[in-house]
């Protein structure tokens, strides 16, 4: 069989591993090069394209089905929990707690509930939005596991590494926020982000209410492809005097887009992380969808004040 196999940025140095167990059995086998970042971009033209007959997954569960032979490898890691008992003393004050994780951890889950259960505490695990499958897990497009259980909790817990899938569930929760770093050895609350975010947001609207032409960000990612969202954003820029133009890529690379002078502001319909983890990549404001309907309405409301004044 003819195989392609593709790794997330963490895991591409397991490649050769798994490339030659697998050549061993008699495959031919091939290894992407592409950056990957999730499920949602899945390597299905670099497979299609050396005509292999299945394309192998590492480290993300399934996002959404696609119509190819597509084999998922979980990558589980199991990170000592001992650090949990040093999140007790912050989380006195709640009684009821909401714990997610990524991927990586859901099978500890059960463990890190029944820590917090022999302390005390009620805890409750949400559902997913629809991306991510599993109950507690996140995506950093999909915290519905904290924000469908963000009225019923008093505080909510993250448990794995790094900052980026917390951020995307602390932004869409209002209650005390706290993560368990196992890696860093790091346990405290992150609730000063939501403020931090909230400004560059409001920043990235004001600066781009004179803006004229808007460049839209459509990706041909199989997970993040949206092109009916463009369509849709070009046509109101459009109904409020200004331009609009769909800029297409697989990956964006904003060094290039940069070079594109003519555009005033960026609007993105890929992953909605782009939005906030890539502001400061960009020359001009990079606006989500729900923003640029901000900017739209804060144009509309001057002009009509200007009319009205005569100015
Ligand atoms: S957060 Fe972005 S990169 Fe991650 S799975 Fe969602 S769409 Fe893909």
């Amino acid at each position: 069989m003819r195989i392609l196999l593709q790794f997330p940025e963490g895991l591409k140095d397991k490649a050769m591993k798994y490339a030659k167990e697998l050549e061993l059995l008699g495959n031919e086998v091939f290894i992407s090069a592409s950056p990957t970042f999730g499920a949602c971009d899945l390597a299905l033209d670099e497979a299609k394209n050396i005509k292999a007959d299945k394309l192998v997954h590492f480290g993300h569960a399934e996002f959404h089905h696609v119509d190819f032979n597509v084999e998922y490898v979980h990558y589980t890691i199991d990170a000592n929990l001992d650090i949990l008992s040093e999140s007790l003393k912050l989380l006195e004050p709640y009684k009821n707690i909401g714990i997610v994780t990524t991927i990586q951890h859901i099978h500890q889950l059960d463990a890190i509930k029944l820590f917090y259960e022999k302390n005390g505490k009620n805890v409750i695990i949400g559902k997913p939005y629809g991306f991510a499958k599993q109950k507690g897990q996140i995506l950093g497009c999909d915290i519905g596991s904290s924000a469908n259980i963000d009225r019923e909790v008093d505080a909510h817990v993250y448990f794995g590494g790094g900052m980026f899938h917390p951020l995307g569930a602390l932004l869409n929760t209002k209650k005390p926020f706290l993560i368990i770093e196992p890696f860093q050895g790091y346990v405290g609350f992150i609730d000063s982000y939501r403020e931090k975010y909230r400004k560059i947001s409001r920043g990235k609207i004001l600066s781009s209410i004179n803006a004229k032409k808007f460049g839209i960000l459509v990706s041909t990612k199989n997970g993040q492809h949206n092109m009916q969202l463009a369509n849709i954003m070009k046509k109101r820029i459009e109904e409020s005097g200004c331009e609009a133009g769909i800029l297409v890529a697989n990956t964006f690379d904003f060094n290039s887009i940069d070079n594109m002078m003519e555009f005033d502001a960026l609007v993105n319909t890929a992953c909605p992380r782009i939005g906030i983890d890539d502001n400061d990549r960009t020359r001009v404001p990079l606006l989500s969808s729900n923003e640029l309907m901000e900017v739209l309405k804060i144009k509309k409301e001057t002009i009509a004040l200007r009319n009205k004044n005569n100015i």
